[in-house]
């Protein structure tokens, strides 16, 4: 990105005090990454207003800053706006016009960020490609990464997530998809948006822009997704392991790493490997393959892409340490992923016991002590021996596992920690998973080390 203050000014509407003349090559919103080319989107937190570190980060050399509010004689260029972030959507609204390439929006409750990975991956092995960096899907991560297209790029992949109602509307104005996947609807944010059927509808925004005629890849496995209609403007693609699908996985063969199956479409079938375990990597290769050959990637192509994957860190990773086998899969948790590396876990081939040390999952509302409940009696009928509950949501998850001998609760992570570094045995199997804010990757780390 290269752009001149007097243009970003322009393009959101804003009123530029100062020369304007200075290039910005990049935005930030956190002051102490400030270097010199960025331009500075201070925003009204709830707890700090960032609009305080203005005057440092002139100090530190920023190009450029955002205001909305009157500044004492600033150190720098100025645009004046109602709403930062408003106006770095604008900002990146504008950019978007100028590109007229592949974009493609990946949304869904869980498992955006993998299905990205893949189809990046799988993209790549034909055209330039940009994708969103980590997990930037927000309301501000999502302009953030548009601003990232770059003249060279011949394909652009962006991960979009919401968690109120009314933010698909404004993510999908500025990344304006001509490609959508989604890839399941669950329940996080049900506190915001109340049921399945509103999360749906609010997830269904990203194809708002969709040029006619084309495609939506869904999840045809799922039960809302799958319900969906293709229509003159939309056209909708299935990918799943049903009948129903249009990219199907049939004869699905799992080891630890990962699942090899044949991939049936269009009366053709093709031998695929994703090397990520469970059911739904399957699912998110499909997507994948699928969306890279939309684009115009060689099948083969895309299909050896895939091959050569691995998830990223946090991320149903699967590694050994003194003869157990750990599954850390620390990075986040919902019910519906909960529900995804129970079966991994179950689906381990260990000689020992298979434990499930499963922490709060937050964000739940007023769905939180059935979520977690539901999920404790999953991991009983799914091949859990022992389970183990931390943090006082989670106790409805011991609860729902129902065989007391064979599970415990604790207040912390070190606690449980002690637990099980007095239990565990060479053969024993263990998965880790709760909320970020639960910090599950401690108990990985203890029992790695
Ligand atoms: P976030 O809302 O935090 O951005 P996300 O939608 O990007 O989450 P990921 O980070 O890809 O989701 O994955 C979250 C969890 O769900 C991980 O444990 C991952 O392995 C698992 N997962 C990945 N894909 C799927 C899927 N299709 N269905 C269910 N679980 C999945
Ligand atoms: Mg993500």
């Amino acid at each position: 990105m290269n752009l001149k203050v007097s243009e970003i000014a322009e393009m959101c509407g804003g009123r530029l005090v100062g020369s304007g003349e200075n290039t910005v090559t990049s935005f930030y919103t956190d002051s102490r990454e400030t270097t010199p080319g960025k331009m500075f989107v201070p925003i009204r937190g709830e707890n700090t207003d960032a609009h305080r570190f203005i005057p440092q980060v002139f100090a530190s050399g920023a190009s450029a800053t955002f205001s909305e509010e009157p500044l004492d004689a600033p150190a720098g260029d100025v645009v004046y706006v109602e709403n930062t972030r408003a106006a770095l959507q604008k900002v990146a609204e504008r950019y978007r016009e100028r590109f007229n390439i592949p974009v493609i929006g990946i949304t869904g409750s869980v498992g955006k960020t993998t299905t990205k990975e893949l189809v990046a991956l799988a993209v790549s092995a034909g055209l330039k490609t940009m994708k969103t960096a980590g997990n930037a899907n927000s309301q501000i991560g999502l302009p953030m990464t548009v601003l990232r297209i770059t003249p060279e790029d011949e394909a652009a992949i962006v991960e979009m997530g919401v968690s109120m109602p009314g933010e698909m509307a404004r993510i999908a104005k500025v990344a304006k998809p001509n490609i959508a996947v989604m890839t399941n609807i669950g329940v996080s944010h049900i506190e915001f948006m109340k049921t399945r059927e509103n999360i749906m509808k609010e997830k269904f925004g990203i194809t708002d822009y969709l040029p006619n005629g084309s495609k939506v890849f869904v999840n045809g496995d799922d039960d809302l997704l799958s319900t969906l209609k293709s229509t003159p403007e939309k056209q909708i693609v299935r990918f799943g392991l049903g009948e129903n699908c249009d990219w199907r996985a049939v004869e699905l063969e799992a080891d630890t790493e990962g699942t090899k199956f044949i991939c049936v479409h269009d009366g053709k079938r093709v031998e695929m490997y994703v090397p990520a375990a469970g059911e739904h990597n399957v699912r998110n290769a499909l997507a994948a393959v699928a969306v890279a050959v939309e684009v115009g990637v060689p099948e083969e192509k895309a299909v050896a892409a895939i091959r050569t994957y691995a998830p990223p860190a946090m991320r149903q990773q699967i590694k050994e340490a003194h003869g157990i086998t750990l599954i850390d899969d620390t990075y986040n948790a919902s019910p519906d992923s909960m529900r995804a590396a129970l079966k991994i876990l179950g689906g381990l081939k260990a000689t020992g016991k298979k434990y499930a040390v499963l922490a709060d999952m937050l964000e739940l509302g007023d769905y939180a002590e059935r979520g977690h409940y539901e999920t404790g009696a999953f991991a009983a009928e799914n091949g859990t021996d022992v389970l183990i509950g931390v943090g006082p949501l989670a106790k409805h998850i011991v609860e729902g596992f129902k065989n007391r001998e064979n599970s415990a609760w604790f207040a912390s992570n070190a606690e449980a920690i002690a637990y099980l570094k007095d239990r565990l045995h060479p053969g024993d199997a263990v998965l880790c998973k709760g909320s970020r804010g639960m910090h599950m990757d401690e108990i990985i780390h203890a029992l790695s080390e």
